[in-house]
């Protein structure tokens, strides 16, 4: 009882600062909070949604949690219901960041505040704020990974390099792309990257020739088992592949293996992203090179602090005003820096940190 107690006059004290603040932002006078995660088929945002949800209750806001199964129509229908109960602030991972302008343009009308979640939403005015991991940073330390590993930048080389880029939707698949792509290129350029599969990559902007819709681990899969079957013939072999993140890493591990690659006897160099357990349990068992983690719990504390201060009328605190153009304007955003974790520091990085307990992990 004592909690709840707490609990409820935390929530008093918000509530009523708003109202007695007429410097605030918001019109709504409630304490609720919406958070729209795009699906639990994805580790991380069953822990995004869990941690931010919780900050925002311990910091007495009432919130309604919703996730869409990777439907556009779900999400924009949670939405619509989020907006009828006249929150804050909403906060949205979108599944497809073009697809919300209309039920945006709602909750603008309501004055209700957005903040896109890690994902940046497209071509709508109404997106306030943008909360997120240095996206182009992701690519790049991927691409440099991959330059070190191989030992390109002492001339090594030709590899055969098997590129992926994430889901076409995703505004953040064309910065991981981007990022790992401007480190590639030259190798590709002077022939000491090939790509056996002929996918045409003039550019950075020819990720979509390598996206894989959904990031479904699947369909990175039977990619994977055609470019093989297709263009890995008469022993020629894959020495590296460019992965955007752990989902699409997965599926090109289980081709890979049902195609007779061995972990420690040619097992070619492969990229990540989140530090999924699957993943992290496959760096261990060298099947996978390097995840590039981001801690979820450090983006849910940012937006929780974002919310918070949207709320009292205070100032939003930003580090980038530059990046996220988002087609109607520049959404200033604050970006968290990722790490990359390697077999070496899985203890260090995701132990010692809490991220995983060592017995998850079987260490
Ligand atoms: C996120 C990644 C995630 C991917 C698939 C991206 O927008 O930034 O962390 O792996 O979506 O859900």
């Amino acid at each position: 009882l004592a909690a709840l107690t707490t609990v409820a006059a935390l929530a008093a004290t918000t509530a009523c600062s708003q109202t007695r603040d007429d410097t605030s932002d918001s019109g709504s006078s409630s304490n609720l909070i919406g958070i729209a995660m795009p699906t639990r088929s994805l580790e991380r945002w069953n822990n995004d949604g869990a941690h931010l949800d919780d900050l925002l209750k311990k910091a007495g806001y009432t919130t309604t949690l919703q996730y869409a199964d990777n439907k556009v129509d779900q999400q924009i229908t949670q939405l619509q219901n989020m907006i009828n109960q006249n929150p804050k602030v909403l906060v949205v991972a979108s599944i497809d960041g073009t697809a919300l302008g209309p039920v945006l343009a709602k909750a603008a009308s309501q004055k209700i505040k957005v903040i896109a979640y890690d994902r940046l939403i497209n071509k709508t005015p109404d997106v306030d704020y943008y909360a997120t991991f240095d996206n182009y940073q992701v690519g790049k330390l991927q691409g440099d990974f991959i330059v070190k590993q191989l030992g390109l930048d002492a001339g090594k080389g030709p590899f055969n390099l098997e590129p992926f880029a994430g889901s076409s939707d995703d505004n953040n698949a064309k910065f991981f792309f981007a990022g790992a792509w401007d480190v590639l290129k030259p190798y590709v350029d002077s022939g000491k990257l090939v790509i056996p599969s002929g996918k045409k990559l003039a550019s950075d902007a020819d990720w979509k020739n390598v996206s894989i819709d959904g990031w479904l681990s699947q369909k990175a899969q039977s990619e994977m088992d055609n470019r093989i079957n297709s263009f890995y013939t008469g022993g020629k072999k894959v020495d590296v592949v460019l992965s955007p993140n752990d989902s699409l890493a997965l599926g090109i591990e289980q081709s890979l293996e049902s195609k007779g690659y061995k972990a420690g006897a040619g097992w070619p160099v492969i990229t990540g992203q989140d530090a999924d357990l699957a993943n992290t349990k496959n760096i261990l068992a060298g099947k996978q090179s390097m995840t590039v983690w981001k801690d979820t719990r450090t983006l849910g504390d940012q937006v929780a602090k974002m919310v918070d201060q949207i709320v009292k009328g205070q100032t939003v605190e930003t580090n980038d005003t530059k990046t996220y153009d988002n087609e109607v304007k520049v959404v200033p955003a604050y970006l968290l820096p990722p790490v990359v974790v390697t077999k070496d520091d899985v203890k260090t990085k995701l132990v010692d940190s809490g991220f995983f307990t060592a017995d998850k992990l079987g260490l």
